[in-house]
C-alpha cells in the first residue's frame, strides 16, 4: 500500500510539475486554480489512504501488574496464515506479531465433537471465549441444553468494572453478542440488541442502526436503560459524559468499509476514554470484516481489513504503556478461507488464490497473542483451548477486583 501510495504521490508531483511548467510558459495568468486542485488531490489521496501498515516497533509492556482493565480483541476468521500473508505484504511485521506471548488455540465449537458441523461459527466462538463453555453453533452465551451461562461482561460487572463492546459489523453481531447477551439464535438481533443494553452494557459501538430505526422495543429498550444514542462521527467526538450509557450505530447494516468513519481505532480510542475508570474495565474490540473479506476470498479487502485491526492493536498497545494495570488479548475466534501461502512467496503469490476452503471458515487452530499485566502465564502451554481465554481472564480480574454484587 505504502509502495502504490508513494508512486501515486510522485507521479501527483510529476503531473502537477509539468501543468506548471507548461501554464508559466504559454500564460502569464495565476496557476493558483492548478496548484490548490492539485494539493486537494493530494490531500485527498492521503486522507483515504489514513488506514496503511503501522510501522513495526515492540512495545514496553509491564508483565508484572495485576490486571485491573481486560481488552480482548478478536480478529474474526483471523486466522495464522492470514497474519503471515499481512506480514509478506508489508515486508514486516504486524504490531501484534510483537507481543510477547503466544501459543495456538482450538475452536472446534460443540457442533464439531458432535459431528454436526465441520467447523465452528462466531456464535460458538464467542460464547467459548466470553463464558468458558462450548456450545452449538449459532448459540450466544447459552450452552449446549440452551441454559444460560455467564458472559464475561456480566463477570466483569459483578467486579464492579465496566464494559465495552467495539466492533465493524452490527453490535448486536455474533462476537459482541456472545459477550453480553444469551439467545439460542444468533439471528435474533433486536432481541440480542434488548438483552445487552439490559445488561448494561457501558459502550456498545459498530453498525447495524436498522435495529434501532425498526423496533420501538429496541427504542424503549436504549431509552428505559439511559443509553446516549448516536449515529455519527461527530457525535462520538463530541460525547464525554464518562458516567453515561453509549450506543453508536454508524451504519445500517455492516461497518464493511475498512475506511469507513468512524474507523476501529477511532472507536476504540473513545471507548478507552469512556471506560478508564478506577474499578477497571473489560472491552472487546472486533476486527469483524477481516472474515467478510475471506468469505468473498477477497484478498485485497482482506489485507485492508487487517491493515485497520493491526492499526487499532497499534492505538491500544500504545494506550497500555501508560496504563500499565491492563491485560492485552489478540486472538480470533477461527479462522477463515483456509489460507494457504506458496513457499517463499513474495507480495505477488499473496492474492484470491491463497484461499483454499472457497470461503468456508475452517478448523485450524488460531493464534493467540497477550501482552501487559498478568500476561505471561495464560500462553505457557504449546496449544489451550477457546474457553481457557474465557477462564484465565476470569482469573485474572478475580486476583485484582473484589466481587462486588
Ligand atoms: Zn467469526
Amino acid at each position: 500500500m505504502k509502495k502504490i501510495l508513494a508512486i501515486l504521490l510522485s507521479a501527483m508531483a510529476v503531473v502537477s510539475f509539468t501543468a506548471c511548467s507548461n501554464s508559466s510558459q504559454s500564460s502569464t495568468q495565476p496557476t493558483t486554480n492548478s496548484i490548490s486542485t492539485t494539493e486537494t488531490a493530494v490531500k485527498k489521496e492521503v486522507e483515504t489512504d489514513k488506514i496503511d501498515w503501522v510501522d513495526f516497533k515492540e512495545y514496553r509492556l509491564d508483565s508484572t501488574k495485576k490486571p485491573k482493565n481486560v481488552i480482548l480483541m478478536i480478529g474474526d476468521g483471523m486466522g495464522e496464515n492470514i497474519i503471515k500473508a499481512s506480514e509478506i505484504v508489508k515486508g514486516d511485521k504486524l504490531i501484534m506479531s510483537g507481543l510477547p506471548y503466544k501459543t495456538h488455540v482450538t475452536t472446534y465449537s460443540q457442533s464439531v465433537t458432535d459431528g454436526l458441523a465441520d467447523f465452528t461459527d462466531s456464535a460458538a466462538s464467542a460464547t467459548a471465549l466470553s463464558t468458558g463453555v462450548k456450545t452449538y453453533n449459532r448459540y450466544i452465551g447459552v450452552d449446549k441444553d440452551g441454559n444460560e451461562v455467564e458472559t464475561i461482561c456480566e463477570f466483569a460487572k459483578k467486579y464492579g468494572m465496566k464494559t465495552g463492546l467495539v466492533d465493524r459489523h452490527y453490535v448486536c453481531h455474533a462476537t459482541p453478542a456472545g459477550m453480553a447477551a444469551h439467545n439460542e439464535s444468533r439471528d435474533n438481533y433486536p432481541a440480542i440488541l434488548r438483552n445487552m443494553l439490559n445488561n448494561d452494557v457501558d459502550v456498545m459501538l459498530g453498525g447495524g442502526s436498522q435495529y434501532y430505526d425498526a423496533s420501538k422495543k429496541v427504542q424503549d429498550t436504549v431509552e428505559k436503560n439511559g443509553y446516549t444514542y448516536i449515529k455519527d462521527e461527530e457525535s462520538l467526538l463530541n460525547f464525554d459524559d464518562k458516567n453515561g450509557k453509549l450506543l453508536g450505530m454508524f451504519a445500517y447494516d455492516n461497518m464493511k468499509d475498512a475506511y469507513m468513519k468512524p474507523t476501529l481505532t477511532t472507536m476504540t480510542a473513545k471507548a478507552l476514554d469512556l471506560l478508564d475508570n478506577e474499578d477497571g474495565f473489560f472491552l472487546m474490540v472486533e476486527g469483524s470484516n477481516i472474515d467478510v473479506c475471506e468469505s468473498s476470498t477477497d484478498m485485497k479487502g482482506t489485507l485492508e481489513q487487517m491493515q485497520a485491526f493491526d492499526h487499532t492493536v497499534d492505538y491500544v498497545l500504545n494506550w497500555v504503556e501508560s496504563h500499565p494495570d491492563t491485560l492485552v488479548i489478540v486472538t480470533a475466534d477461527h479462522e477463515t478461507g483456509g489460507v494457504k501461502i506458496p513457499e517463499n512467496a513474495t507480495a505477488d503469490d499473496i492474492n484470491d488464490s491463497c484461499f483454499t476452503s472457497g470461503g468456508d471458515h475452517t478448523n485450524t487452530n488460531v493464534l493467540v497473542m497477550a501482552g501487559g499485566a498478568d500476561s505471561e502465564n495464560l500462553c505457557k502451554k504449546d496449544v489451550i483451548d477457546n474457553t481457557d481465554i474465557a477462564k484465565y481472564m476470569r482469573t485474572a480480574i478475580k486476583s485484582c477486583h473484589t466481587e462486588s454484587k
